[in-house]
């Protein structure tokens, strides 16, 4: 599991910071998480292949979530994309990009999917053989979702060596992946333990951004492998956070370690900080393993 950060700040682009996306790679899947301004210019400077990009999550219609979007979409169109192009965010995103492509007489030469969002439940809204996306419903001042990526089990690892010992013919290697045993020309059944190792844990992502603190998404992140928080301010701003619907670095770690998490990103800082430092120091006194995300900063889990 790969995280890029494209952008981890709140508000306004600036000379040397970039308002919120990220990209996810999971079971070679590559998806596209929020897309403030900027974010084109971000994948061409991190080397992402804008043709890998065939899901889009938008948390939520803040511009500095998705103001990049709709350059984004006409760029794929000028690269002649041929691939349908999903986006999922709430309720509005189609009709705003399509006004869009509209008043400039755009089209695109690809197939563009909108799934809008508008429930305050957690919901799947992304499946297949591998992965499968879930809402998080967030606490902001307009409707927000953050996402949970889920990897799905994979097979048992076969045991070479064992399957080897026992003659067993390629055409069986599935079946015997899938965790069923395997009986012999003799009669002998041999166990499925025997002949495999069991599967990597699959492992989980939770994006949460823009909130308050939340504790109502504890049963939907809880044990998750790695959870990015936004962490908009720091403690003496915490009357900024309530008033505006942030979170500060000590909430956002407070959420990880009621939520049993032992790994947290922390982002979408203000940028009224001298050094974003500031926030691992405070997150670091309820937890102890904390990181912070920075634009082109790249997470291996
Ligand atoms: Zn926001």
């Amino acid at each position: 599991m790969k995280i890029t950060i494209l952008g981890c700040y709140a508000a306004t682009p600036r000379t040397l910071t970039n308002p919120t996306s990220q990209i996810l790679e999971i079971k070679n899947r590559m998806f596209l998480i929020d897309c403030g301004e900027g974010t084109q210019v971000q994948l061409r400077k991190n080397k992402l292949r804008f043709s890998k990009i065939n899901h889009i999550f938008i948390s939520h219609l803040h511009g500095d979530h998705f103001y990049g979007l709709v350059g984004l979409i006409s760029t794929f169109m000028l690269l002649n994309r041929k691939n349908d192009l999903h986006i999922y965010g709430p309720n509005g995103i189609k009709e705003i990009i399509l006004l869009q492509l509209k008043y400039s007489n755009s089209y695109t030469g690809y197939q563009l999917y909108f799934h809008e969002l508008t429930s305050k439940e957690s919901e799947v809204i992304f499946e297949d053989n591998k992965v499968i996306v879930k809402t998080i419903p967030l606490k902001h001042r307009i409707y927000t979702n953050g996402f949970l990526f889920e990897e799905k089990i994979s097979d048992r690892k076969l045991n070479i060596d064992s399957v080897k010992k026992y003659n067993i013919e390629t055409c069986y290697y599935q079946k015997i992946k899938n965790g069923t045993n395997f009986t012999l020309n003799n009669g002998v059944e041999i166990k499925n333990e025997e002949l495999t190792f069991d599967p990597i844990p699959p492992k989980k992502y939770a994006y949460c951004s823009d909130t308050q603190y939340e504790e109502n998404i504890l049963p939907i992140i809880s044990n998750v492998d790695i959870l990015y928080h936004e962490s908009t301010f720091l403690e003496m701003d915490a009357k900024k956070a309530k008033d505006t619907m942030h979170s500060t670095a000590i909430e956002a770690a407070s959420i990880a370690k009621k939520a049993n998490v032992k790994k947290l990103i922390l982002g979408h800082y203000s940028t009224r900080y001298d050094s974003i430092e500031l926030f691992r120091k405070e997150a670091e006194t309820i937890l102890s393993e904390v990181y912070l995300a920075d634009d082109g900063k790249v997470f291996e889990f």
